[in-house]
């Protein structure tokens, strides 16, 4: 009953949300322990207060020139889609979009109309990073009225898609979705694998159809407390990527979101994972670490410190050398 209430509780902030397809890929009922249901299953130790945490870590509200349009980066902006995914990730750095307060939206013309306009005008924008929520959850109509619009902007270069579609609900990459990509030459599509275990067959397939479309892929993976904080299971992850000819990305440290914290490894566990990582994968399998700095302080890069000494560092085997 205890229980029970708390999920009630629990839920009632941040509803559960998890399609077949992503808890066919577990591997036991322990959510406490399965790192895919971890992912997605409310636990009780999102209800810890933490005061450093806040529902809008990155402070995107303070970067929204128009509604719907996120512009941290002089020549990035990110186009709100939608607040629906087809899972609810507890650790999602944007679940203030749809805690339970908020009532389902898509992108209206008239919104995307007036986005339009401010890329047209600002032209040092160069890259349109579709997201949310998923994009993918708009209909194939609008998914293709979007990106078309975008195609004819001359000054976008680039058009991202941020998606966990690859790993939550595969079947929706149809060969509609590949078309509306493979009409433009402008798309990078931006996985988000956390654990090997999200890849099945059925994503593998996705993944090839997407690499014969002729559409990137780069992956984004969030390190995660008691799901991948391991060596062993980054290395495995990210070797399956490359071997699907998807390029790991980005190791992102867990943002400070409400209800987070016990997801959080601390930026000196990451280095030692990357430290171990670096001696084993090659760059094209290593992904580069970032933080988020809170506040809106935005993205910034780190990497292990290997001098040891004004002439020394250390190399990929431990031992101390002299560089002169
Ligand atoms: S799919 Fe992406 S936007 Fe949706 S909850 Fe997960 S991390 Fe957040």
């Amino acid at each position: 009953m205890k229980q029970k209430n708390f999920l009630f509780k629990n839920s009632s902030r941040y509803p559960f949300l998890a399609s077949p397809h992503y808890l066919s890929l577990a591997g036991s009922s322990d959510a406490d322990k399965d790192p895919i249901l971890m992912q997605v299953m409310p636990s009780r130790k999102e209800l810890r207060s933490n005061k450093k945490m806040t529902a809008d870590p990155q402070d995107e509200k303070r970067f929204m020139p128009l509604l719907k349009l996120v512009r941290r980066y002089a020549d990035r902006a990110v186009i709100l889609c939608s607040n629906e995914c087809f899972i609810h990730c507890r650790f999602c750095f944007r679940k203030r979009l749809w805690a339970k307060e908020n009532k389902k939206w898509k992108i209206s013309d008239e919104e995307f109309a007036k986005i339009a306009g401010y890329l047209r005008k600002n032209s040092e924008i160069k890259e349109a990073i579709l997201s949310g929520g998923d994009p993918l959850t708009l209909a194939d109509r609008e998914l293709r009225r979007l990106i078309s619009a975008l195609d004819n902007i001359e000054s976008i270069d680039v058009i991202r898609i941020g998606s966990r579609v690859l790993t939550a609900n595969p079947a929706r990459l149809t060969n509609k979705v590949l078309d509306i990509f493979s009409s433009s030459r402008k798309i990078w599509f931006m996985s988000h694998f956390n654990h090997y275990l999200e890849i099945s067959s059925e994503t593998e397939k996705k993944i090839r159809n997407l690499n014969a479309a002729g559409v990137l892929i780069l992956n984004h993976t969030v390190l995660l407390k008691g799901i991948n904080d391991s060596p062993e299971v980054l290395e495995k992850l990210f070797r399956k990527l490359v071997a699907l000819k998807v390029k790991p990305h980005y190791l992102f440290h867990a943002d400070p979101v409400d209800g987070n914290a016990h997801f959080m490894t601390g930026v000196d566990r990451a280095l030692e994972i990357i430290t171990s990582l670096r001696r084993k994968l090659s760059s094209l399998a290593m992904p580069v670490f970032a933080i988020d700095l809170p506040g809106g302080g935005g993205k910034i890069t780190l990497s292990p410190d290997m001098r040891r000494g004004e002439r020394h560092f250390e190399d990929v085997d431990g031992r101390i050398v002299e560089y002169f």
